[in-house]
């Protein structure tokens, strides 16, 4: 087999940024010329984190194939800049759902099904298909989710186990994250908590090869030293990562460390120095911003910003693009009514609505909605933004004073974003007939669906292009009964399916930047090209704030 296996796991504690140093290792292997794929394994029992609730979870990632994945799968396509899919996210109860499945098919001829070796079986057969195919990647990078004691995640652990004894040491690493805290009192740095985070990992029989310590500045090299000693890796094996003021810097400070230079002469992979010249101008393009614009998010998951991962980092690579820096101000939709919306935005150079499920907020956003679009304030509405600038646009232009999303009032007389039949009946159809290959998750529209641009709109301008592909997750579309009379009132259609069937993009006239789209285009902006969109609506607001 070709391709090479890292496997990172996290000791000590949860959220030192295993997501973010898989994905750096990954930028930089990439940039030594080398094909690189990477895979999460969650150990939780959600067969996917679809139905998790961002409040607890963080947003839903969802990839062109239409897979509802782990958050971390936007730092992987951030970082690597590569589309990734289904097969780059599992979860236990993926895992343990398959086994089921197979046991109830009779698969396993009557045999007593078991965590060992079934269980893990299953998970070295996932893992192992990332090198599979005509072009199996150079390096596959598997990031194991949850901290190494959890008991979720032994099953995990003993995979990777035995993998390394399979596929032979050169083959197959095991990188270790851990938490090397400073004691300001004592003056020191302490190892111990990494030393019983590796002695964990030995219990179980795994001996890590490399440990990566997040700290706030680098570890001294005694302090190196000794967790070598005690943790029985070479000394050269021990890696700093620390705090940065910008994620997009750690590729780099890993470089400095000489990190992938150890992972390539301990995996035998061939000595060529990674060019990072793409990521030393985005980091000095960060540096030296020639302004500033400030931008409102008005959601329902405001307290939790990592509910808006994608859209943040979106908001930000588009801030690069337009040279300025992005102040962003999160709002809490609720709290907002026709009398404190002027003073709540009066400082924002632009206004976006992200998408959200549920009626709580909905008024709020459709009072910021009608602010934005009638005091000329950029606007940009993603998925239930757009349906909401819709609704804003029947109710205060088109007369149709009662609209509203079938969401909110299924019982109502306008239902002008609805559930549309068709579409609905067929993906219950594929639900009960089990059909895989359409059945895509229950009744969400998800994943990259064609879209056909209107020329001479801003969605055009943007685009430059007349067919564009972009990520859906939603159940509601624009019910397009309504879709003359809202013409005849100035609605632009500026984006639909190539068939002219469903309503991907609208935009109001006399306005100089009002956009809303059915998808996410957050999921496909990357720091060194930043979404089209995003780039023209903070571009927008850089023009309002220069004339204001
Ligand atoms: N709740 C809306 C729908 O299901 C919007 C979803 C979203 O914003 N992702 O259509």
């Amino acid at each position: 087999m070709k391709t090479k296996f890292i496997f990172v796991t996290g000791g000590v504690l949860s959220s030192l940024g295993k997501g973010l140093a898989a994905a750096s290792l990954g930028a930089l292997l990439k940039a030594r010329g080398l094909s690189v794929t990477i895979q999460k394994l969650d150990p939780y029992i959600n067969v996917d984190p679809g139905t998790m609730s961002p409040f607890q979870h963080g947003e839903v990632f969802v990839t062109d194939d239409g897979a509802e994945t782990d958050l971390d799968l936007g730092h992987y396509e951030r970082y690597l800049g590569v589309p990734l899919s289904q097969k780059n996210n599992t979860t236990s109860g993926r895992i343990y759902f398959d086994v089921i499945t197979k046991e109830r098919r009779g698969d396993y001829l009557g045999g007593t099904v078991q965590v060992i070796p079934h269980i893990t079986d299953e998970i070295k057969r996932t893992v192992l298909s990332l090198a599979q195919g005509d072009n199996p990647p150079d390096v596959a990078l598997i990031e194991i989710g949850g901290t190494v004691g959890d008991i979720e995640g032994l099953p995990f652990l003993e995979a990777m186990r035995q993998l390394r004894t399979e596929l032979g040491r050169d083959n197959c690493l095991n990188i270790h994250l851990t938490l090397v805290p400073y004691l300001r009192s004592a003056g020191e740095h302490k190892t111990k908590p990494t030393q019983h985070s590796v002695k964990e990992l030995l219990s179980i029989g795994i001996q890590p090869d490399v440990i990566l310590c997040r700290c706030e500045e680098p570890i001294p090299a005694d302090v190196r030293r000794k967790i070598a000693l005690f943790c029985n890796v070479d000394e050269d094996a021990v890696f700093s990562s620390v705090d940065v003021k910008n994620v997009y810097e750690v590729p780099l400070k890993f470089y400095d460390e000489g990190f992938d230079q150890k992972i390539a002469i301990m995996l035998r992979l061939p000595a060529r120095n990674a060019d990072l010249t793409a990521w030393r101008q985005l980091i000095y393009d960060f540096d030296h911003p020639a302004g500033k614009v400030t931008i409102a998010i008005v959601g329902k998951y405001v307290e939790l910003k990592e509910a808006y991962k994608s859209l943040h980092e979106a908001l930000t690579h588009a801030g690069v693009a337009n040279h300025v820096t992005v102040d962003l101000r999160y709002v809490n939709s609720e709290e907002i009514s026709a009398d404190n919306v002027e003073r709540t935005f009066a400082e924002c150079d632009g206004i976006l609505v992200p998408g959200g499920f549920g009626y709580r907020g909905v008024e709020g956003k459709i009072e910021t909605i009608r602010y934005a679009r009638e005091k000329k304030i950029p606007f940009f509405g993603i998925c239930l933004g757009m349906q909401c600038a819709v609704i804003e646009y029947a109710r205060h232009v088109a007369g149709i004073a009662k609209a509203n999303s079938e969401e909110f009032d299924p019982l109502g007389p306008d239902k002008i974003i609805y559930l549309m039949t068709e579409w609905y009946d067929f993906r219950k159809k594929a639900v009960e007939t089990r059909d895989e290959a359409s059945d895509k998750g229950g009744t969400m529209r998800l994943g990259a669906y064609p879209c056909r641009v209107l020329p001479g709109t801003h969605a055009w301008e943007a685009y430059q292009t007349d067919e564009i592909s972009e990520r859906h997750r939603h159940r509601y579309e624009f019910n397009n009964a309504y879709k003359d009379a809202m013409a005849s009132h100035g609605m632009i259609f500026s984006g639909t399916s190539p068939d002219g069937s469903l309503v991907e993009m609208v935009e109001v006239p006399g306005h100089p930047w009002f956009v809303g789209c059915q998808f996410h285009p957050e999921f496909k902006s990357n720091p060194m090209h930043a979404h089209p969109l995003f780039k023209a609506f903070i571009g927008a607001a850089v023009k309002q704030r220069s004339e204001s």
